[in-house]
């Protein structure tokens, strides 16, 4: 069981199973997407997770010549759930506020693509590109 919420608190959901592990993919647009170094989501199965807040709050953007969409707040932009593939969700890791205990990352993806002031210092297994359709 996790919960997690975005900045303004508009959107909120319930993930209603263990969390796995979280994934980081380091590729250029998911870098663009977070200004950051990447992305940290974790994948749960669509019949275990629940909008509680928001759903309607939701925008999308998708980029074109890509198969890569992003999910955010319409308020405060932060990143949302959004469809990982048909019968799974991914979830940004940093949204999640509750139900973390004891989470790592297992899986960092698109090793080669990272930026180059980004050092990967933790025990993920890392993968030069995708190591399925996740991401
Ligand atoms: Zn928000
Ligand atoms: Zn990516």
């Amino acid at each position: 069981m996790a919960r997690g919420q975005c900045n303004c608190g508009a959107v909120a959901f319930d993930i209603d199973t263990d969390l796995s592990g979280v994934i980081v993919c380091h590729c250029s647009i998911c870098r663009r997407s977070t200004g950051a170094n990447g992305i940290a989501v974790v994948v749960v199965q669509n019949d275990a997770f629940r909008w509680t807040r928001g759903e309607d709050e939701i925008a999308t953007w998708a980029k074109p010549r890509a198969d890569w969409q992003t999910w955010f707040c319409r308020t405060c932009g932060s990143p949302l759930p959004g469809k990982n593939d048909e019968s799974r969700m991914f979830v940004p890791a940093g949204l999640i506020s509750e139900g973390c205990d004891g989470l790592r990352v297992i899986h960092h993806i698109w090793v080669d693509s990272r930026a180059a002031w980004d050092e990967i210092g933790d025990s993920g297994q890392q993968h030069r590109e995708a190591f399925s359709s996740q991401c």
